[in-house]
């Protein structure tokens, strides 16, 4: 078992064209590892934060999300072979730039298309008759904490998925479909479908996609026989890849939640996600600090990559412009508790499968 705290990056997008067009000014910059937040109307007292990383594409016209990959992907791939589970979450407001950042666009892939791609680049040198693996998939929305299924649409119409506790394999999606993939272009297909899906959605309902959280699921098995011992074993890795709904919601839906009106549900998940964040901060100093993981569907469904068994990343993305300097700082802060969640990752493996 290994202790690791959970890595947090943050990543500035550039101003927009509106942003541009209208002159914002930027309060965001960034040195090494540190940001600095200087306020709109207050130069005199910025606010400086310091992470794991720092991505600025504000500074650069380049795109460089090979960078990010770089500093983020590379690992997880790695840890995966090596039988780890891992996460990578993208957190921050609508317009951030989490989509970019986790799929991207077809010019300028994002960590998931990436990620399937090293994944399958990697099968390819390492399998031999001795060493097999099997790549399985599954890509899911949850909104208003009901699950809907993205590779299987119109079943999940219907119904709505329920979450439950497997005794072995830990929080499921009853039903969600997971689907065994052999090479990138078939993922990528899915990927695509996937994707589509969350669009149809999302202009039925303008605000829902910004108000969803998204999770692509590979689970990566790899099996490995000794012929002459007459020994085979399994290391199996889960990697959950969080797209959240913006975080402009956390602070809103709080409110809302009180008041148990309609769509008091929207946000419960985020909400949870901050409450859960907070608590694993805390419980390093005060021991046993009780975790509200099944307070909600993504907390639950979550609940090893935050403060169990996992190495985790968290991608938190801001705009540099002035207009957004509270739900900058927002990010920033929420992003610095992150920073204090402490993961105990095992090699998942089982020699006798
Ligand atoms: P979110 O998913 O957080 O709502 P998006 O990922 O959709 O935000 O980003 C909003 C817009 O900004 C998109 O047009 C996207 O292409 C652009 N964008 C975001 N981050 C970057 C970046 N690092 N470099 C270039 N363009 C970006
Ligand atoms: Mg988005």
């Amino acid at each position: 078992e290994e202790k690791d705290n959970v890595k947090v990056v943050v990543r500035v997008r550039p101003l927009n064209k509106r942003e541009n067009e209208l002159k914002s000014k930027s309060v965001v910059s960034t040195n090494g590892n540190q940001i600095i937040l200087t306020h709109p109307l207050d130069e005199k007292q910025p606010k400086t934060f310091a992470f794991d990383n720092c991505f600025n594409s504000s500074e650069t016209t380049s795109s460089d999300q090979a960078q990010v990959f770089d500093d983020v992907g590379t690992d997880v791939v790695q840890n995966a072979f090596f039988g780890y589970n891992a996460c990578i979450f993208a957190y921050g407001q609508t317009g951030s730039g989490k989509s970019y950042t986790m799929m991207g666009s077809p010019e300028n892939q994002g960590i998931i298309p990436m990620l399937c791609d090293a994944i399958f680049a990697r099968i390819e040198t390492e399998s031999s008759e001795l060493t097999q693996f099997k790549v399985e998939v599954s890509y899911m929305e949850i909104y208003n904490e009901k699950v809907r299924d993205l590779l299987d649409p119109k079943s999940s119409n219907k119904r709505n998925l329920k979450v439950r506790e497997h005794t072995i394999l830990g929080p499921m999606v009853d039903g969600l479909s997971v689907l065994a993939v052999s090479s990138f272009e078939q993922i990528a297909r899915l990927i695509d479908e996937g994707n589509k899906c969350r669009t149809v959605a999302a202009t039925n309902m303008n605000t829902e996609s910004s108000r969803s959280h998204a999770v692509f699921t590979i689970r990566l098995t790899q099996i490995v026989s000794d012929l002459q011992n007459d020994f085979s074993g399994e290391k199996v890795s889960k990697i959950s890849l969080v797209d959240l709904a913006g975080s402009e919601r956390a602070q809103k839906s709080g409110a809302v939640g009180k008041r148990l009106e309609e769509g008091a549900n929207i946000n419960k998940s985020l909400t949870t996600l901050g409450m859960v964040i907070s608590a694993l901060a805390e419980r390093n100093s005060k021991k046993e600090k009780f975790v509200p993981y099944r307070d909600s569907v993504l907390t639950w469904l979550l609940k090893d990559n935050l403060g169990g068994n996992s190495r985790t990343v968290m991608i938190a993305t801001v705009s540099p412009a002035a207009d957004n300097y509270e739900e900058t700082l927002s990010t920033l802060r929420y992003a610095d508790r992150a920073k204090k969640i402490v993961n105990h990752a095992v090699i998942n493996e089982d020699p006798n499968a």
